[in-house]
């Protein structure tokens, strides 16, 4: 993994003084004699989303300048941080098994240092859980907490009590440096929280309210990235649409406005935006992807379900009409635009002919890929305590189903990619054949070409060849720009 390291825009008063703590680790590890070829090392455990992603990058920022180098194994790590992610049950039990795996790291090593956070333990109960059946953890910090990390490392080393910060001060904490994981590919957070409240999601509760960075803040950081050799940025938020530019003082500006800056930065980029909810894909954002030839003509529209009923029921504040209204919009705009959906399957309530309504707005629509889901009861949201829950066993058939129709529609939207010549960033030597790259450009799956390993980093004129179900493959075209 490419070490790469980039500080954001300037911090807040408070997120500044919490960031002294930064130096207070490195002095005490120097003091201690661990630095260079001494130095210890940090694990981070990544679960959930792009945000997560994000996140898991300002944790390892904030360990490489606190001192500590990272590895890839837990259990030569001096500092274990684990993000989980409370999106759906699964996550939860696979971040807890993973956490209870470490007990004989722990065992072994009484002086490392086990620290959980993210949307998981935003959730009292589970940090409860934490603190009264995972003695060995040694912190938990939500989602709102993460510059007080070096705090809870100090506190750790120190030989302190335990802590379980659970502040839910839902803030922009500008000035986390940030560890990125890729040098050509980088997630760019705009905006934190949800207002939305879908009545199945757990996001609202453990994330807050929205808040949008200042445009200004942004600005900066893509400009550092782009100068730095990010060639795909993408932008993020539960709910980009909302993004309002504000709430740190900057000019009141939209998502499209602020694509529309970013794309009059100097540098040959992509730029990609997720999430939208489709009750705010405004016109204006339509219209930024249309005339922004460095905008990726992909959009990620979510639509849950193809059900008025079950919509109402989801809280999601559209119907099917309208929903298919916004991509007839999108197609009229960006004719070979690359859509994607999120897909709830055995949502409560949800009969079989709920379900062909869902089957029917995919074949309307025409996905080039579906993330789907079996719904899952999140304590605490209005969904869990609905009448007729859906067995798994129908969940499960209905998901099978689901899978088939996206897969053949995905296989067929694919197609439509051969003989063409697309224009591709070389992200990296395929996993599957090392004669190979692969790399992004507008369709959603990755394409895998011949070429010299010198070219990553760089964008390559591909002409596709072949399509399969997950991927399309090609040739570095004669003509290159
Ligand atoms: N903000 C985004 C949006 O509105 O589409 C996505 C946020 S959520 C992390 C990603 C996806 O997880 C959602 O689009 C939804 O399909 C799925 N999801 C959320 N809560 C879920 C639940 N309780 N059970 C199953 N899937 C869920
Ligand atoms: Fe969850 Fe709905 Fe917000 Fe997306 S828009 S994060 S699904 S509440």
């Amino acid at each position: 993994m490419p070490e790469h390291y980039i500080e954001s825009a300037a911090s807040d008063p408070v997120t500044a003084e919490r960031l002294e703590r930064v130096d207070s680790v490195r002095k005490k590890l120097e003091k201690n004699g661990r630095t260079g070829e001494n130095a210890p090392k940090y694990f981070i455990q990544t679960f959930g989303c792009q945000q997560n992603e994000a996140d898991s990058e300002r944790l390892a920022g904030l360990c490489a300048a606190m001192g500590y180098v990272r590895t890839d194994r837990p259990d030569e790590a001096q500092l274990i941080l684990v993000n989980t992610c409370a999106v759906r049950e699964h996550a939860e039990k696979k971040a807890l098994s993973i956490i209870g795996g470490y007990k004989h790291i722990k065992d072994k090593n009484p002086d490392v240092v086990i620290g959980v956070g993210g949307c998981m333990v935003t959730q009292k109960a589970r940090a409860d859980k934490l603190r009264n059946s995972y003695p060995y953890v040694s912190f938990t910090f939500d989602t709102g907490a993460v510059d007080r990390v070096p705090e809870l490392v100090l506190g750790a080393l120190d030989g302190g009590k335990r802590a379980f910060v659970l502040s839910e001060e839902f803030k922009i904490a500008e000035g986390i440096p940030i560890r990125r994981e890729s040098k050509h590919m980088a997630w760019l957070s705009i905006m934190y929280g949800c207002n939305n409240f879908c009545s199945y999601c757990i996001v609202p509760y453990v994330r807050g309210r929205e808040r949008s960075r200042s445009a200004g803040a942004i600005l900066e950081e893509a400009k550092a990235l782009i100068a730095d050799g990010a060639r795909d940025i993408t932008l993020l938020g539960q709910n980009v649409n909302s993004y309002d530019g504000g709430t740190v003082g900057g000019t009141r500006i939209d998502i499209a406005e602020l694509m529309h800056r970013i794309c009059a930065l100097d540098g040959d980029f992509r730029l990609r935006f997720m999430t939208s909810h489709p009750k705010d894909a405004s016109d204006r954002l339509i219209e930024a992807m249309a005339s922004e030839d460095k905008v990726a003509k992909h959009f990620h529209l979510p639509v849950q379900s193809g059900s008025d009923r079950i919509l109402a029921a989801m809280n999601r504040r559209y119907t099917a009409d309208a929903y298919y209204e916004k991509i007839e919009k999108i197609r009229a705009a960006v004719p070979d635009v690359s859509l994607t959906s999120d897909i709830i399957v055995g949502f409560p309530g949800e009969t079989e002919e709920d379900f062909e309504d869902t089957l029917a707005m995919m074949e309307k629509a025409r996905y080039d890929m579906v993330f789907s889901f079996i719904y899952s009861p999140r304590a605490g949201t209005p969904a869990a305590s609905m009448p007729d829950q859906i067995p798994r066993e129908i969940s499960s058939e209905r998901m099978e189903r689901l899978l088939a129709l996206g897969a053949k529609i995905a296989d067929e939207r694919n197609e439509r990619f051969v003989g063409r010549e697309l224009r591709v960033l070389a992200e990296g030597v395929s996993k599957n054949d090392p004669a190979m790259l692969t790399g992004r450009g507008d369709p959603v799956r990755p394409i895998h070409f011949a070429a010299d390993r010198s070219r990553i980093g760089q964008f390559v004129n591909v002409t596709i060849t072949g399509a399969k179900t997950y991927c399309l493959e090609g040739e570095p075209a004669p003509r290159q720009d």
